[in-house]
């Protein structure tokens, strides 16, 4: 049997009991499992901080020093434990809140301790909570760094605490000695100055200085990040050569009539490349899995629409699919404007279409008439039938499932291409693992002549001030939005915040002078499209909504988004609902409104807003503040499992790791050079272990 493959429990020191713990609280089944279950952080046991300093030193402290004194304060659940602990430079509160009874036994006063932990500071005064402890007596010979594993009761009670965990680790290293071995070919570990792999595993368990650790870390991230790319490259790949696309072979009349004769604006240059990259994949016969990402207002219906003229001009139909009935309405009218001059059948559909025109529509789809149809998810229904379907492009990626996108694939005897389309930006590094196997192209400049949106933060006590300021803005013909928050959890509440605020407004800006339109969730679909009509016709001045007005609503004469409790938004859902604004060719405002208190998330976020319009940057701090999970929903994350690398943090290896990855694959696909052998068993080796790995996009 393979060493590493040796169950956990015939580790010295492991046996029966321990074993089972091991395997049940921490998913350790065997020694290579152990060697892949790495500290999460370092405590550096050579430096130790003294007390006067403490309050300079940023994160976690290390005291040398005495316990003087213990008092039990407080009752019931504000009770707790506090010690007075000095060194020869001053003192400082060390606190506990739990298991105050059993410290308070087991401290020694007048003995020698070593204290670790993070200081807080409470009014003027310092205090460490819940300090790690350890007799110094008892680690004075220890030098270095000192890693900390995760554990939990149930392991620390079985003696598996950090240290418990550590010395089975040293024990195993012990028998690895020249058994770990490596899997990248030395050109690889060149050209990114890699360590090898097993001193790898050696440093990163038995850490020698903090610049060791850092290197063993980034060769083992790398490690996990390279095979995922290779993964997703070799997924892309499969899917490509397996999925014929239908050919566009011309460019077609269509598309040449318009873009010589009607298109109302020179193109910008990222949409000239990203039409290139688009037109690169249909006239191969490649089948195009596309992400097209580009922020708002960046102009991607325009590339959608030469896109399906494409289809077209080759003999194709079109399809474009919009999340909502709203905005399904504007892209119809949007392209019928635009194509008006031409000969070309462009017809919408959504749920709400009227039974005798449906029948209509499904002969003119069958028979060819239509060239381009628009709609809701309606389109996906069994009953529409396109005679030649050959592009879908779908609008908004975030709320069509992958299965929704499946029913499109039997919608034509191969799988039509698809072209999505997401203003919300999605980091770099998400992107490339999350949607590793599409192709992705980015629309990363707006076109010209826009405004910049000026946004400022305002407190509550300045509302008479903003009101002022919509006023003024009303009396230029401008119109407003002032969007409310709501939240499914605490709907009711949000309902009557909506409902105080809609109250307070139509008392402060009184009929007939103003006009205030209302949409929110509770309403009927035909009222929320009443009201909406009205603001999108001019013919009210304030439009006050919940989020349902978030995704592309267009309205160019608005020029104040005012965002009532700012701070509860997340920072996409911000900056899409910014994007409503700075439409036409007036200066618009973005007004953030929030009580006196906001965490410091909430602050960072409000910050961020003020300080910047682009929409990547904007979506790098929200990848910082809310990690992965949170940006691709735990569904997706679930699918990557990494162990050490964290994509908030580490984009700049997977970035290398992906053009590693990718080199490689060009070099030998197949893995066949003797030097890239252990490449190959590697890669089998994990993808044998995860069976169901796959369904990313
Ligand atoms: P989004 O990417 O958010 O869907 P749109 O396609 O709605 O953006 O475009 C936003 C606005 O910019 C529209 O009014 C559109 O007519 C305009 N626009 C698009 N491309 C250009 C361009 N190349 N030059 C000038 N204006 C453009
Ligand atoms: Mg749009």
């Amino acid at each position: 049997m393979d060493f590493f493959n040796t169950p956990i429990e015939y580790l010295k020191g492991v046996g029966a009991e321990r074993g089972g713990v091991l395997r049940k609280e921490a998913g350790i089944a065997t020694f290579w499992d152990l060697l892949n279950y790495f500290p999460f952080r370092y405590v550096d046991r050579s430096t130790y901080h003294q007390v006067k300093d403490v309050s300079y030193v940023e994160g976690s402290v290390q005291l040398k020093g005495k316990i003087v004194s213990l008092s039990e304060l407080g009752a019931g659940r504000a009770k707790r434990l506090k010690a007075i602990f000095e060194d020869e430079t001053g003192s400082i509160e060390l606190v506990w809140f739990k298991g105050a009874k059993w410290i308070k036994n087991s401290l020694q006063i007048g003995t020698l301790y070593r204290v670790y932990g993070n200081p807080k500071r409470f009014g003027t005064a310092w205090s460490i909570p819940h300090p790690e402890l350890t007799l110094f007596a008892n680690v004075a010979h220890e030098k270095g760094l000192q890693p900390i594993y995760p554990s939990g009761e149930k392991l620390a009670a079985k003696g598996l605490t950090s240290r418990g965990i550590e010395k089975l680790t040293f024990e195993l290293l012990q028998q690895c000695n020249g058994k770990i071995a490596e899997i990248l070919p030395s050109t690889l570990m060149e050209q990114y100055a890699l360590m090898g792999r097993e001193a790898a595993y050696q440093a990163i368990h038995v850490p020698r200085h903090q610049q060791e650790t850092n290197k063993a870390q980034f060769r083992l991230k790398f490690d996990e990040l390279f095979f995922l790319q290779l993964e997703l490259l070799i997924r892309k790949q499969v899917a490509a050569s397996k999925a014929k696309g239908y050919e566009f072979p011309l460019v077609g009349e269509p598309f040449q009539t318009f873009y010589d004769q009607h298109i109302p604006f020179e193109l910008t240059q990222a949409q000239k490349r990203v039409l290139k990259e688009i037109r690169a994949d249909l006239r191969t016969g490649k089948h195009m899995n596309r992400l097209l990402q580009g922020d708002v207002g960046s102009g991607k219906t325009l590339v959608a629409l030469l896109t399906m003229l494409f289809a077209v001009g080759n003999g194709f139909q079109a399809a474009l699919m919009a999340p909502t009935e709203i905005l399904a309405q504007q892209h119809f009218v949007t392209i019928q404007e635009l194509v008006a001059p031409m000969n070309l059948g462009v017809a919408i559909l959504t749920g709400s279409s009227k039974t005798k025109a449906r029948r209509e529509l499904h002969e003119q789809l069958e028979n060819g008439e239509i060239d381009i149809l628009i709609g809701t998810h309606a389109l996906l229904e069994p009953k529409v039938v396109f005679k030649n379907l050959g592009i879908v492009v779908i609008d908004e990626q975030h709320r069509f499932g992958v299965a929704q996108r499946a029913r499109l694939w039997k919608k034509n005897t191969s799988p039509p291409h698809i072209l999505v389309m997401t203003a919300t930006p999605i980091p770099r590094t998400l992107a490339m693992t999350f949607y590793g196997d599409l192709d992705v192209s980015v629309i990363d400049e707006l076109p010209p002549g826009r405004k910049p949106i000026q946004t400022i933060h305002y407190y509550e006590q300045s509302r008479l001030k903003v009101f002022a300021f919509i006023k003024q803005e009303i009396a230029l013909g401008r119109q407003v939005y002032i969007v409310y928050p709501l939240i499914s959890e605490s709907e009711t509440l949000d309902y009557q915040n909506l409902m105080d605020g809609y109250e307070a407004i139509t008392r402060n800006f009184p009929r007939p002078e103003y006009q205030v339109s209302i949409v929110h969730g509770q309403m009927k679909p035909e009222a929320k499209d009443y009201e909406m009509q009205l603001f999108v016709e001019g013919k009210t001045h304030i439009m006050v909504a919940t989020t349902v007005i978030e995704v592309g609503v267009n309205v160019p004469n608005a020029s104040v988004m005012v965002i009532e409790s700012a701070e509860r938004f997340g920072l996409s859902q911000l900056h899409q609902l910014r994007g409503r604004v700075g439409r036409g060719a007036e200066k618009s405002y973005c007004i953030l409104m929030t009580g006196d208190k906001v965490s410091k998330e909430g602050k960072k976020r409000l910050e961020t807003m003020v300080s910047t319009n682009d929409g990547f940057k904007i979506s790098e701090v929200d990848l910082e503040i809310r990690g992965p999970g949170d940006i691709m929903g735990t569904q997706q994350s679930g699918l990557i499992n990494l162990k050490l690398a964290d994509l908030s943090r580490d984009g700049q290896i997977v970035g290398i790791a992906r053009e590693a990855a990718r080199s490689i694959l060009l070099d030998d696909p197949n893995f066949e050079k003797p030097e890239h052998s252990y490449l190959r068993a590697e890669l089998k080796r994990l993808l044998k272990s995860k069976p169901n790995w796959g369904k990313i996009s």
